[in-house]
């Protein structure tokens, strides 16, 4: 099926120089299965060279690609016009950028600002739990590993954090509160006095309201409240003194 679609994108600019910020009406006459990355080639090839925004694998896989089309923040490389025309029921879309840092122009943030979040939750192993007696390797057992691989998953898009009602309240944000819970879980780190610190500290899962927003946008299809939710729960246990 060779049918077209006549779309409209309103795309938030924003130009650093002049410190201006407007919309702009984009109108592309495009084919059912093209990304909505691929418009914004089309655009930069065809209409506007100076539409600035950000990808890098365009495969799902780096995170670096993500935005809001019509208030929904997700992954425009995996965003085709067909699938986006029925999920909004319209062939007009807002372009945004997500919320969880200082625009540095059009579409594109300042990601290192968005990571600081990730940094302060130490996203890796902080100390190791000795190896297996009988060898070097870690053995996890199946069934430990079952309980946690969905959220290794994360590709830290911040999607969730922009859906994320609390983010803007002191909130680490779900995909931090995330990488904190999957090592609690991960059988190879023993630092977990630290890693409850954190996750019950001021900025931690206290703030969550529990909205499941984070679950709704996720690309990964990682069910963070869930996550969150046992750390709400105590099943990592609990912490003296926070
Ligand atoms: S939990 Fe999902 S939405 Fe949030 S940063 Fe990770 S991959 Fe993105
Ligand atoms: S469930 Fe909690 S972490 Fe997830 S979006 Fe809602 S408030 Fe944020």
């Amino acid at each position: 099926m060779s049918q077209e679609y006549e779309l409209t994108l309103k795309i938030s600019r924003y130009d650093p120089d002049t410190d201006r910020a407007w919309v702009q009406d984009y109108h592309l006459k495009v084919g059912r299965i093209l990304r909505f990355v691929d418009l914004f080639r089309k655009i930069n090839d065809e209409q506007d060279p100076t539409l600035a925004w950000s990808s890098s694998c365009e495969h799902g896989q780096c995170g670096t690609c993500g935005m809001k089309i019509n208030g929904k923040p997700l992954l425009t490389c995996e965003l085709l016009v067909e699938n986006a025309v029925q999920m909004f029921k319209t062939q007009t879309f807002k372009v945004e950028p997500l919320t969880v840092a200082p625009v540095i122009r059009d579409l594109v943030i300042d990601l290192e600002k968005a990571y600081e979040r990730i940094h302060i939750v130490k996203p890796y192993i902080i100390e190791f739990a000795p190896p297996h007696p009988e060898g070097d390797e870690y053995r996890i057992p199946p069934r430990v590993l079952e309980a946690y691989v969905e959220a290794t998953r994360c590709i830290n898009c911040f999607c969730c954090a922009t859906a994320c009602i609390s983010t803007q309240k002191n909130y680490l944000g779900p995909n931090a509160m995330l990488a904190d819970i999957v090592r609690l879980m991960d059988p190879r780190e023993v630092a977990n006095e630290e890693r409850l610190k954190i996750l019950y500290s001021g900025q931690g899962i206290q703030r969550c309201r529990t909205s499941q927003a984070c679950t709704f946008v996720c690309p990964k299809q990682i069910d963070v409240a869930h996550f969150i939710a046992l750390g709400k729960e105590g099943k990592f246990g609990k912490v003296n003194g926070v």
